[in-house]
């Protein structure tokens, strides 16, 4: 072995003994809430294709006729060498769906939220994140180059005193941009943010805000365009973000806004201007999944999920919250430390169900969990399979 190779073992056999080390494992099969790894069949609730559109007829056949008519590469940034008319079809789409002036679709949600910020911020602005947001807006708080502040997971308070230290910056001749980044629910919490409060909070300060709706788009609000919609604050947050790889079912990411922030980001995203553009079969089963949750079915999918998660909850003995309204298909169980939350998992795949330890850094450590994603597809039996599972579980783990 090299000294190179051995440097990175070195660091890999560190990975593994604290708990840490991370492998892909093959599917042969669709996503699905039946998966087979390695001729096994599965039970999977580890997949954010909450309504169960991934392998949907609509979006493969919309996938595949955008192959016949164009082709399966896009050739260039949509700047250089032309745009593919499916990915204009799909931002009229995602804007209409939103209610919004105008959308802009990247190649994932993770390069969406590196473009916007970076697009948005510099060195002279003020970027306050909450502790708890995903690491693609960590990481674009970081790379824009302007001062980061976290505030504690949804409070306020401490957010307010962060306002008032940037406000009191103002002093200089040009006032600091200040940007606020939140989840509308958070990814391995499941929880919502204070999204009214938080409206009004950063109104009275003249902030924005960037909301990430990626676990709430297709599935929160009358219209399902996410928590905004719902909390009926969707025309006072500057920025709606959210992927088009989770509720709908296919690839990419988007901003929702005014047009004067999309013309904004075509000229200043870097990671829209330098990079490829997706393939038109991604845009077209986006939209087909858009399309589909704007319909009778997509409120019909989104309430069956609904049912399925109050059953998981109660299964899980997470049901505390069982009456709210609209709950969130992410339903975590705390574990601890890292080597228990895998030690869990594997006893559960052995009992034919699938699902991911998360571990740091997606979470701190020593908040290591066990993280349940519902989907529309699941059924009652289902969630039943999953609670002999859990009953079965070796007397050395407790049913979590
Ligand atoms: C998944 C996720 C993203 C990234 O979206 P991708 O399309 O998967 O890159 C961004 N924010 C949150 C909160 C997410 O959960």
């Amino acid at each position: 072995m090299n000294a190179f190779d051995q440097e990175l073992t070195a660091r890999l056999d560190q990975l593994r003994q604290d708990g840490l080390w991370r492998e892909l494992r093959r599917l042969d099969s669709p996503q699905g809430t039946r998966i087979c790894i390695g001729g096994q069949e599965y039970l999977n609730f580890s997949s954010n294709d909450y309504l169960g559109l991934a392998n949907h007829p609509a979006l493969r056949e919309a996938a595949a006729r955008a192959v016949q008519d164009f082709g399966a590469g896009a050739g260039a940034s949509r700047l250089i060498c032309g745009s593919l008319a499916p990915f204009h079809e799909l931002e009229e789409s995602l804007a209409a769906f939103k209610g919004t002036p105008a959308a802009l679709t990247f190649s994932t949600g993770y390069a969406t939220a590196l473009g916007t910020i970076t697009a948005l911020l510099g060195a002279d602005d003020i970027v306050i994140v909450d502790k708890l947001v995903h690491a693609c807006c960590v990481d674009a708080a970081r790379l824009c180059g302007a001062k980061l502040r976290v505030f504690r997971h949804n409070d306020l308070d401490d957010l307010e005193s962060i306002l008032v230290w940037a406000v009191t910056k103002a002093t200089t001749p040009q006032r600091p941009r200040v940007l606020i980044i939140t989840e509308s629910v958070f990814s391995m919490d499941g929880d919502f943010a204070p999204l009214r409060a938080l409206v009004e909070l950063k109104d009275r300060y003249g902030a924005w805000l960037m909301l990430d709706e990626a676990h709430a788009t297709g599935l929160l609000g009358e219209h399902r365009r996410g928590l905004a919609e719902l909390e009926s604050v969707a025309d006072r947050v500057e920025i709606q973000m959210g992927t088009l790889g989770k509720a709908f079912g296919a690839s990419g990411g988007y901003i929702a806004g005014s047009r004067a922030l999309v013309d904004l980001l075509i000229n200043r995203a870097r990671s829209f201007i330098f990079s490829t553009a997706p393939v038109p079969a991604a845009a077209a089963a986006a939209r087909a999944g858009i399309e589909l949750v704007q319909g009778k079915e997509g409120a019909e999918r989104a309430d069956k999920l609904q049912s399925i998660v109050r059953q998981l909850r109660q299964t899980l003995g997470t049901g505390a919250d069982a009456n709210t309204a609209s709950l969130s298909a992410i339903v975590p169980k705390l574990v601890g430390d890292e080597n228990d939350a895998l030690a869990h998992a594997t006893a559960l795949r052995e009992q034919g169900v699938f699902l991911p330890a998360i571990r740091y850094p997606t979470v701190a450590r020593g908040s290591a969990r066990l993280r349940f994603t519902a989907t529309a597809n699941h059924t009652e039996q289902d969630i039943t399979q999953l609670g002999v599972a859990l009953r079965n579980l070796p007397p050395t783990i407790p049913a979590a």
